[in-house]
């Protein structure tokens, strides 16, 4: 029977199985014990097929808001290459260093500029400074921000970009429209957003796994 212990099973046979995580990536997934926010980053799974899409797409230039130890940084940063760039998003200066020092230690201390600020603020900056358009944009900071985080995401694009936005199914709490919860509310309102704008194809896919029941969506800019 499908339960969370055998989709973490599952999951660890994947892992075990397919995906290259490094010594260095693997210090940096436990470093997050240290952060504000405990072990909320991707799994080794997601991170790699996070890495496959930029690289699928050649992405050079990616944008990514909630830094946390920066472990999905670094699969991130290495996708794009000695040439690539991250700019990353986070609020806490705690999560910032741990995640620099991570950084260093994977060799991409270089690619990787990391934003110490609300995410909203520096997105709005980074608009304000016309900066070269992102290829690739990972959400993944506070849900209730998610609609002003793609708004921004759209800004800092081009046709032809990908935006993924992580945990979209939250336990199956977004198909409660009275949800009080803002996280809930937050992902239903982008995922409303992302349907609405003609600029974007969009999907979304339910997972379970060492993480529990969740998504993401993955939209496409079109136009
Ligand atoms: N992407 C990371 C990974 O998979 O390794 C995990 C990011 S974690 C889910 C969310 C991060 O967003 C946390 O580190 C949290 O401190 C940060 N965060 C929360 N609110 C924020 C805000 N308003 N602006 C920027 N970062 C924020």
């Amino acid at each position: 029977m499908s339960t969370p212990d055998t989709w973490t099973a599952v999951d660890r046979y994947l892992v075990d199985t397919l995906v290259d995580e490094d010594a260095t990536l693997a210090l940096a997934r436990e470093s997050a014990d240290d952060t504000t926010a405990g072990h909320i980053e991707v799994a080794p799974n997601q991170g790699a097929f996070l890495a496959l899409l930029a690289q699928m797409i050649g992405a050079r230039r990616i944008l990514e808001f909630g830094t946390l130890a920066g472990y999905s940084t670094i699969w991130l940063a290495r996708a794009t290459g000695v040439d690539g760039h991250v700019d990353t998003l986070e609020l806490e200066e705690q999560n910032a260093e741990i995640a620099r020092a991570n950084f260093k230690r994977a060799g991409v201390f270089d690619r990787v500029d990391v934003h110490v600020a609300p995410a909203a603020q520096t997105a709005a900056e980074l608009i304000e400074r016309s900066v070269e358009p992102y290829d690739l944009v990972f959400i993944d900071a506070d849900k209730p921000n998610n609609p002003v985080y793609l708004a921004a995401a759209m800004e800092l694009t081009h046709p032809g970009s990908v935006i993924v936005i992580d945990n979209v199914v939250r336990n199956g709490s977004v198909v409660d429209a009275g949800s009080e919860d803002p996280s809930a509310q937050g992902t239903r309102a982008v995922l409303a957003a992302a349907a609405a704008d003609p600029r974007l194809s969009a999907t979304a896919l339910q997972t379970v796994g060492s993480k529990g029941w969740d998504g993401f969506a993955l939209l496409l800019r079109v136009g």
